[in-house]
């Protein structure tokens, strides 16, 4: 019998200057061997279900692994990317509807009790590039709860504030109380 469970997979392991583009540092493809950091990077961003392994660019030992596995709904996608309609990050143009929802506080794969939950008030666009860079780079999320989110960077760069296109409407949408939780 057919497992939907399984789909088109590929595991990616590459530097995080790689991932960067700040590097151009060769990359594995678990199957194939060698492909080069652009290619490393074009496959994190269009692959359906992409595991990557992410090393540190000096010591070759690993910072980090994702796997792009939990994604929410449609129709909590479609509110999402109406209320913003492009990355969160300030500057970026990538369209809401081609990028990932990125959690503002963290999902807790291991205890998603514990960690942010999967709804519209804690959800924002973030294209693969920086969605990448924030998990791997360890930028972080503040929310002020008056509309406005800032990024933060771990050497202290503070991304210019920038306000939701439709503040109060994102308060003023229903809690999605039956989103079950991400895989
Ligand atoms: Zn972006």
């Amino acid at each position: 019998m057919f497992d939907e469970g399984r789909r088109t997979h590929a595991t990616v392991t590459l530097t995080l200057d790689a991932l960067a583009a700040l590097r151009e540092d060769a990359a594995q493809l678990a199957g194939h061997g060698t492909i080069t950091a652009d290619l490393a990077r074009t496959l994190a961003d269009a692959a359906e279900s992409v595991t990557l392994l992410v090393l540190d660019s000096d010591t070759g030992r690993p910072v980090g692994i994702s796997d792009r596995t939990y994604r929410p709904r449609q129709h909590l996608r479609d509110k999402i990317t109406t209320l913003f309609p492009t990355c969160y990050f300030t500057g970026c143009t990538k369209p809401a509807d081609a990028s990932d929802l990125d959690h503002i506080v963290p999902f807790d794969h291991g205890r998603p009790d514990r960690g942010g939950p999967t709804t519209i008030d804690n959800l924002v666009p973030a294209c693969r590039h920086h969605h990448l860079l924030k998990t791997f780079a360890g930028w972080t999320y503040h929310d002020h709860h008056d509309g406005t989110i800032t990024l933060h960077s771990p050497i202290g760069i503070t991304s210019a504030t920038r306000h939701a296109p439709l503040p109060l409407a994102r308060h003023d949408l229903q809690p999605d109380d039956d989103e079950p939780p991400p895989l």
